[in-house]
């Protein structure tokens, strides 16, 4: 089973490159931040999430891995996952761990796309028009999430490269040359 942690700031382009790996390859594609604004808005937990999310916070940990490992429940013939925007803290990064060991498997590789913090700040800024993400719409929670990026989730880079599993991109470029990039060290990766 292939299991790809990608990794990356607010703006990287996670989202977009997920989408593509997940069709070259019949991966499954996971994003919690999808799974938090696919939740019904009425529920407690949508509510709970979203006052986190609106201010650019991380949700919980605990809720976070729960929500997690309930998704990936949903796909019992995976031949392999796209994990985007998780694990986001060293703790979901040793949940996940657990939880892979727990199904026999593991994380094959983090693909970390390295982004500049003003051509991020200049994404978020653009993808707010069409995006309807209250989240994308202030630059001060723009600001803040880069903010909580570099503090909390940055280190968890430190736990795959602990592993040998860190594989750094160059995330600037159009979404061809990314993308190319990705699948050649996802190749080597794998081979
Ligand atoms: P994203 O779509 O990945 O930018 O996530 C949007 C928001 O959802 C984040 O700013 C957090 O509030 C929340 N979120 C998504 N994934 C996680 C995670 N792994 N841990 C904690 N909060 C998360």
């Amino acid at each position: 089973m292939t299991n790809i942690v990608l990794f990356g700031p607010p703006g990287s382009g996670k989202g977009t490159q997920s989408a593509i790996l997940k069709k070259k390859y019949g991966l499954v594609h996971i994003s919690t931040g999808d799974v938090f604004r696919g939740l019904d808005p009425e529920s407690e937990l949508a509510k709970l999430a979203k006052s986190y999310s609106d201010k650019g916070n991380l949700v919980p940990d605990e809720i976070t891995i729960e929500i997690l490992e309930s998704e990936v429940a949903k796909y019992p013939d995976a031949k392999g996952v796209i994990y985007d925007g998780f694990p986001r803290t060293s703790a979901q990064a040793a949940a996940l761990d657990k939880f892979l060991t727990s199904k026999g498997t593991s994380v094959t590789c983090m693909l970390a796309l390295d982004v500049q913090e003003d051509v991020l700040r200049e994404r978020l800024k653009g993808r707010a028009i069409d995006s309807g993400r209250p989240d994308d719409a202030d630059p001060a929670v723009i600001q803040n999430r880069i903010d909580v990026y570099n503090n909390q989730t940055a280190p968890v880079a430190d736990f795959y490269k602990a592993q040998g599993k860190y594989i750094e991109i160059n995330g600037i470029g159009s979404i061809e040359e990314i993308s190319q990039r990705l699948i050649d060290a996802l190749e080597a990766a794998t081979a």
